[in-house]
């Protein structure tokens, strides 16, 4: 940072002249006066606050340019005697400074006999038809470009005076027929900057332009690797718009290696306590979602006033509609102001997000949140976004181990998800910082104030057939407002709904493969890493019977209600179909995993989280992954089993985890060792007890009096 403090406080060589033209404050002119600042170069803005009249500059177009210098050019003709005062003209909202004025200058000497100089580019555009008066075709870069010339004022102003152009005529096409009349190209002496010495155009170039952003040494920089030329001035003319974005996260002294990111402090704002901006939070769950609740809960745990929050909350999922009812509820009125869009509201999703938009556009909050069911942000990144000073940012948030986040880094010609060269580096954090990005979902800040003019008000969600977000950011794009993603810090992650299915009882219990964080918050039990704490003594009630605390009292319930609600108990008797031989010579009351669909589950938990407790007390015996076939919930009760005879179990070693509490869910039970004459019969919910299968641990299920007891059970290593 100081370096570049102390950059932009360099003096502009004397009797140079700067101009672009700029009528709207966009994004793109803070992005060139950035880097015109970076390099110490002073740059006269016109045409600040005109209407344009310069037409759309996806086609023909810009004469207005023109015009605007023209009156300009005329001003210092009048008052300067200096003909030889060097003016730089360029575009603004595309081009960026990535040099000193000196060095342009400088360079712009060392053309030989020249006295104004255009940039160059691969297309003849407008009209290809000239392409052949071109006196030399056989370089780089043959054609004219308009974005960006470099002259002395006499021979600038007779070319601007040349003839009369409309605002709606092409700018490119005026300087283009100056050029291509031999008389006044020689006597003006006008050249094209063919090798990108000084000007380098993106379109059509991107294979040539190569960004050096790897160096420990200097700050990133392009190379045009045909030329062998470093550019001092960059302009993304026509569709490559998106390029100068992403290298724009990098030239001017952006981001490098060694300072890390400069973006990332510089417009930082001070969150005032007592002058905190209003900001509406938009909720929108569109799709069954994983992990709801702990969504929910993150809501209310966001680390903002709730006087300072307007909140809609959106939801779309029939099956979630009872939960987020309940939390609405509950919460509503803690809220400045809170909103419902209900799934019976039958709102598209394209609909919901932009009358969210439009409402925080028409009242008066300063800020929209918008986040989607599958984010999981920690409380204190809506502060942070606040306080980037960025107008539209996301959190970066990416599902864990995968490389599935909620940005792109890149976008292809018809719009969909491209990959960016530095993709995989912003998603580990290998570079980090605030970039500029095509795209951005689930979980984004705007800034209102750069949706309340005439254009950006208009901007909707809703666009047939495209995705709401996807219709968004395209219009965002259109507008030149830019989207940034932040990986700065670590701001959460997504969850991933891919798989999840809500025909299930229980389908977060389901979840444990796509959302292992959440899973495990919820379901292991809350002192499971005790386990592990150095020179633990584990508990053993009796023999070479150890006790674990494994599962969450949640885990247990919700296991027991999955058994319950499909129902299908075995009937106790020595005849089993589920297995193999189609006997059972200890039967008991059960459901086998398989039955439910938690058999992979089930042998996952056994490997992840039980297999390492048996490592550490059954020392020297190692089978990873553990087999085991049989896997089922027991239910012991008074009028159905309520006991088991004594018997062997055939395994290498036997768990057995409590799903339920004695004396509060039943009276009675649990599980004597003959051998020891020893009786577990306080067992714990959530705890495991783990013992050798065969020869020493005979063993029963003693009776239940009151009451149901449920226990889950497997035989680890037949
Ligand atoms: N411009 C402007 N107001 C507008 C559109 C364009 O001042 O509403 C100026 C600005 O300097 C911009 C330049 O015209 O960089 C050329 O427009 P654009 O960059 O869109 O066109 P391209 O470089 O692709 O021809």
């Amino acid at each position: 940072i100081s370096i570049i403090l102390s950059q932009t406080k360099a003096t502009v060589s004397d009797g140079i002249k700067v101009f672009t033209v700029a009528t709207d404050d966009t994004h793109g002119l803070e992005r060139f006066l950035r880097s015109a600042r970076i390099y110490g170069i002073d740059v006269e803005v016109l045409g600040k606050g005109r209407k344009w009249t310069g037409g759309d500059m996806n086609y023909a177009g810009g004469g207005q340019k023109i015009n605007i210098l023209k009156e300009k050019v005329l001003e210092l003709m009048k008052s300067n005697d200096n003909k030889d005062q060097i003016i730089l003209f360029t575009d603004s909202y595309d081009v960026m400074f990535l040099a000193p004025i000196e060095d342009i200058v400088n360079k712009f000497k060392s053309f030989k006999d020249t006295r104004v100089l255009f940039s160059a580019e691969q297309f003849c555009w407008p009209d290809s038809k000239l392409a052949g008066q071109y006196p030399k075709t056989e370089v780089a870069n043959p054609y004219l470009n308009s974005g960006g010339f470099i002259g002395y004022l006499a021979e600038l102003s007779e070319i601007l005076n040349y003839k009369p152009v409309k605002d709606l005529d092409d700018d490119q096409l005026y300087y283009t027929k100056i050029y291509l009349d031999k008389e006044l190209r020689q006597s003006l002496k006008i050249s094209l900057d063919h090798e990108s010495k000084i000007f380098q155009n993106l379109n059509g170039a991107l294979s040539d332009v190569q960004l050096r952003s790897n160096t420990t040494e200097d700050w990133p920089y392009i190379e045009n690797v045909v030329t062998k030329e470093r550019p001092l001035i960059v302009h993304a003319n026509g569709p490559s718009k998106l390029t100068l974005n992403h290298l724009g996260n990098y030239l001017a002294k952006s981001w490098s290696m060694k300072e890390g990111c400069a973006l990332c402090t510089e417009k930082k704002i001070e969150l005032k306590e007592n002058e905190l901006p209003s900001v509406m939070v938009a909720v929108f769950i569109e799709q069954p979602t994983p992990f709801l609740e702990e969504f929910l809960q993150q809501l209310n745990n966001i680390d903002y006033p709730k006087s300072k929050i307007h909140l809609i909350l959106r939801n779309n999922v029939e099956y979630h509609e009872t939960e987020v009812d309940e939390f609405f509820q509950a919460n509503f009125k803690n809220y400045a102001t809170a909103k419902r869009i209900k799934p019976s509201d039958f709102i598209s999703e394209g609909e919901a997000r932009t009358i969210a938009k439009d409402r925080c556009v028409n009242s008066v909050c300063d800020y929209l949140f918008s986040i989607d069911s599958v984010s999981r942000v920690k409380p204190k990144t809506l502060r942070y976004l606040l306080s980037s000073g960025y107008d539209v940012i996301a959190p970066m948030l990416v599902r864990p181990g995968q490389a599935w986040s909620n940005f792109w880094g890149a976008i292809n010609s018809a719009g969909f998800y491209a990959r960016s060269s530095d993709y995989m580096d912003i998603v580990y954090y290998a570079v980090k910082g605030i970039w500029n990005v095509p795209f951005i979902t689930n979980c984004y800040l705007m800034k209102m104030s750069v949706f309340r003019n005439t254009e950006a008000k208009s901007i909707s969600y809703s666009v047939e057939d495209t995705d709401a977000d996807m219709a968004f950011c395209s219009n965002l794009r259109q507008l030149g407002i830019f989207m940034h993603v932040s990986n700065e810090l670590d701001f959460g992650h997504l969850v991933n709904p891919e798989n999840y299915d809500i025909s299930r009882t229980h389908p977060d219990v389901y979840s444990m493969f796509d959302n292992k964080i959440e899973w495990e918050a919820r379901y292991l039990h809350d002192d499971y890493n005790i386990n592990f704490e150095e020179g633990r003594k584990h508990l053993m009630p009796c023999p070479d019977v150890y006790w674990f605390p494994l599962m969450s009292p949640r885990f247990c319930k919700e296991w027991i209600e999955v058994m319950e609600a499909y129902g299908q108990w075995s009937d106790g008797s020595n005849n089993d179909k589920r297995l193999e031989g189609g006997y059972e010579a200890v039967p008991t009351r059960d459901i086998h995993m398989t039955q439910v669909g938690l058999d992979r589950h089930w042998l996952h938990i056994l490997k992840e989280y039980v297999r390492p407790l048996q490592e550490m007390v059954f020392t020297g015996y190692y089978h990873n992954p553990p087999v085991s076939i049989m896997n089922f919930v027991v239910r012991y009760r008074p009028d159905e089993q309520p006991s088991l005879r004594p018997h062997h179990d055939s395994s290498t070693y036997t768990i057995n985890l409590a799903l339920n509490t004695p004396n509060v869910d039943y009276e009675g039970g649990g599980c004597r060792f003959i051998r020891y004459n020893c009786s577990v019969q306080n067992t714990k919910l959530g705890w495991l007890l783990m013992h050798p299968g065969r020869l020493t641990h005979y063993h029963e299920g003693l009776r239940v009096t009151k009451g149901t007891r449920y226990i889950m059970i497997s035989f680890v290593d037949p």
